[in-house]
C-alpha cells in the first residue's frame, strides 16, 4: 500500500469523497483502542454499539472493495491508542502518506496533529464532510461580537441553506419560532407510538469488552442491542420517525412521563453523531415528509430542525472556538461531588429516579430529562461540573465531547458564564410538574419548599439565587426571580435556606 487512511470510530460516513471513487493502493485502518474505552466510564451500550457500528461499516468498505483492516480490542499488536498503531502500520506496510480526517474532539486533534509532526512520511488532512458548517464558520459569524446567541446563528443557516425560506427571505409561516404552539404536557390517556428498536447481536463485542476488564457503566442485553449499527438500520429509523413521531414532535417535545422513555423524540443522536447518516439528510427527509404529510404542521418541523441546523452545529461551533479552555470553566466555583445515587438511580425523588433509571436501562434520556431534571439538580445543588461532565461523557448512547460538554458545562451547569445560554436553566417543582407526572406519585411534596418532605428543588433553588446573588441579580432575565425572594418573609426565608441546607449536606440520602 502507499497510503494508510484512519477512519475513527465517529466517522463511520459512507457518503465521503473517500469513497467515491477507488482507491486501490489505500489502506483504511478502524481500531478499538483502550485510550477510547477508557477515558471516561462508558454506558455498556454506548460501548458495544460503537464497536458493532465500526465493525459493520469496516464490513461494509471490504465489501466495496475498499481494503479496512479491522484492529480488535484484542488482537496482540494492538498498542492500544492510536498513535502508536498508526506508527506501527507505516512501517510494516511501508506507507508512504498518511490521511485522516479532522476529528470532532479537541482530545484527538491534538493527538492527529502531534502524530503527525513526528511523522517522516508526508499527511493529509481531509473534511469529515458531515456538518452543514465549517469547524471555525460559528468563529467567522460571530466575529466582533460579544454575545453568540444562537437563534441569529439559527436564522442565518435558514437563509444561508434555504431552509423553510420563502421567496422574499422571510420564514416560512411568517415566523422563526412556533414554541408556543409546542412544548406541551402529555395529556392524560394519551399512549405515544413505540418506539422503533432493533436487534442487534453485539455479544463478540460485549465479551471483548469483559474480556478487556473496561469499566463501563449501566445495563444490556447483549443479544439484542436495541439501537440502530449500521446506515440501514439508521435510514429506517429515520422514516419511521418522520412518519410516527414527527407529527407531534414540537407538541410534546418538552413532556416527560413515568411510563414513556422516548416519547416523540427522534433517537437519532448515535447515527448523526458517528456520521452513520448526515444531519443534510434528516433535515432533507423531514422536510419531504411535511411536503407531502399534511397532517404534518410547520410548528413540528421547525422545531425539529432547529434543533439539527440550530443547536447541533452552533455546539460545535462554540467548541471549537472555545476548546481548551471551556473544560475547565466553572463560573459558581461548585464543588460539592456526585452524589452516589447518579450511578443506581436509588433516589426517593422519583423524577431523578425516573431520568436516571432510564438512563442506565437505554443509554437514553430525551432533551428536557437531562437538562431540567438531572442537570437541574445538579447545578442547584452545587456539583463539580468536572463530576458532571464526567456522567453525561459516559452515560448518553451519543455523547461525544464536543456536544456533550457544550449542554453540560454551558447550557445546562451554567459554567461557562453566560456563552451558551442567557441564564441558568434552574427551576422548582413546579415546572417539572407542568411537563410531567413524576410529581403524582413522589414521597416529596412539590408545594412545600421548608417541611421535612418537602420537594428538594424548592428550597435548592432559592438558596442557588441567594447564593449567588453577586453573580446573577444583574441578569435582566432574573430581576423578576429577585424581586419575588426579597419580598419573601424573612422567616419563611430563612427556613427555607434551613432546609436547603440540610438537603445540601445530605445529599446522598436524598
Ligand atoms: P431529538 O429530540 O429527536 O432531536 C433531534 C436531534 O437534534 C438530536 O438527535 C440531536 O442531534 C439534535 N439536538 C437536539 N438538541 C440538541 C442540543 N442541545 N445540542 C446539540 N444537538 C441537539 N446530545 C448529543 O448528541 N450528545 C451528548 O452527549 C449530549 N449531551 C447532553 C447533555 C445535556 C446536559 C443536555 C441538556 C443535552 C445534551 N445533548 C447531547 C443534546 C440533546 O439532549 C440530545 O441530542 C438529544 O436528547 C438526543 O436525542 P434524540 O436524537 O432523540 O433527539
Ligand atoms: Fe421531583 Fe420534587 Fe416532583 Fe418529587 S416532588 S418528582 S423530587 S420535582
Amino acid at each position: 500500500y502507499k497510503v494508510l487512511r484512519l477512519i475513527l470510530g465517529d466517522q463511520l460516513n459512507l457518503q465521503h469523497s473517500w469513497f467515491l471513487e477507488d482507491s486501490p493502493s489505500t489502506l483504511h485502518v478502524i481500531m478499538e483502542v483502550k485510550s477510547e474505552t477508557d477515558y471516561v466510564w462508558h454506558h455498556i451500550q454506548k460501548a458495544c454499539a460503537f464497536f458493532a457500528a465500526m465493525e459493520n461499516f469496516a464490513e461494509t468498505l471490504n465489501s466495496k472493495g475498499f481494503e479496512t483492516l479491522y484492529l480488535h480490542l484484542d488482537h496482540e499488536n494492538n498498542k492500544q491508542n492510536f498513535s502508536e498503531n498508526i506508527q506501527d502500520l507505516i512501517e510494516k506496510f511501508d506507507i508512504e502518506e498518511f490521511q485522516y480526517q479532522l476529528p470532532d474532539e479537541y482530545r484527538l486533534d491534538q493527538e492527529m496533529n502531534a502524530l503527525c509532526t513526528k511523522l517522516k512520511i508526508s499527511w493529509r488532512c481531509f473534511d469529515s464532510e458531515h456538518f452543514y458548517t465549517s469547524r471555525n464558520e460559528l468563529t467567522d459569524f460571530f466575529s466582533g461580537k460579544k454575545e453568540f446567541v444562537m437563534e441569529s446563528f439559527y436564522r442565518a443557516m435558514r437563509l444561508k441553506h434555504r431552509i423553510l425560506i420563502q421567496n422574499d427571505d422571510k420564514p416560512d409561516g411568517e415566523k422563526w419560532n412556533f414554541d408556543v404552539e409546542n412544548r406541551k404536557k402529555l395529556p392524560k390517556n394519551h399512549k405515544p407510538n413505540f418506539p422503533l428498536l432493533f436487534n442487534n447481536d453485539v455479544r463478540k463485542q460485549h465479551g471483548r469488552l469483559l474480556a478487556g476488564k473496561i469499566q463501563t457503566i449501566g445495563n444490556i442485553h447483549p443479544e439484542n442491542l436495541q439501537w440502530p449499527i449500521n446506515r440501514s438500520q439508521s435510514l429506517e429509523l429515520l422514516s419511521y420517525f418522520c412518519k410516527n413521531c414527527l407529527p407531534l414532535f414540537g407538541t410534546f417535545q418538552d413532556a416527560m412521563h413515568t411510563d414513556e422513555w422516548s416519547l416523540y423524540h427522534s433517537r437519532l443522536s448515535f447515527s448523526m453523531n458517528t456520521k452513520l447518516i448526515s444531519p443534510k439528510e434528516v433535515v432533507d427527509t423531514a422536510l419531504a415528509y411535511w411536503k407531502k404529510d399534511k397532517s404534518i404542521g410547520l410548528n413540528q418541523v421547525e422545531g425539529f430542525i432547529r434543533q439539527i441546523l440550530g443547536w447541533r452545529e452552533y455546539m460545535r461551533g462554540i467548541y471549537w472556538m472555545k476548546m481548551p479552555e471551556f473544560e475547565k470553566l466553572n463560573y459558581f466555583n461548585h464543588q460539592t461531588k456526585l452524589p452516589e445515587w447518579y450511578w443506581t438511580g436509588n433516589t426517593k425523588m422519583n423524577c431523578l429516579k425516573h431520568s436516571i433509571s432510564q438512563s442506565l436501562n437505554f443509554a437514553y434520556a430525551h432533551h428536557i430529562q437531562r437538562l431540567m431534571i438531572t442537570g437541574n439538580f445538579a447545578l442547584l445543588a452545587g456539583i463539580n461540573p468536572d463530576d458532571v461532565d464526567f456522567w453525561y461523557l459516559g452515560i448518553y448512547i451519543d455523547a461525544i465531547q464536543w456536544v456533550e460538554i457544550t449542554n453540560t458545562r454551558g447550557m445546562s451547569q451554567y459554567a461557562d458564564g453566560g456563552i451558551i445560554g442567557t441564564k441558568p436553566y434552574a427551576a422548582t417543582a413546579n415546572y417539572i410538574h407542568k411537563m410531567s407526572n413524576y410529581c403524582d406519585d413522589c414521597g416529596y411534596n412539590r408545594q412545600d419548599k421548608t417541611g421535612e418532605n418537602s420537594c428538594p428543588f424548592n428550597s435548592l433553588y432559592w438558596d442557588f439565587h441567594d447564593r449567588h446573588r453577586a453573580k446573577l441579580q444583574h441578569n435582566p432575565r432574573l430581576s423578576m426571580v429577585y424581586r419575588i425572594w426579597d419580598k419573601m418573609d424573612a422567616e419563611l426565608k430563612a427556613s427555607v435556606l434551613q432546609r436547603a441546607n440540610y438537603y445540601l449536606e445530605n445529599l446522598d440520602t436524598l
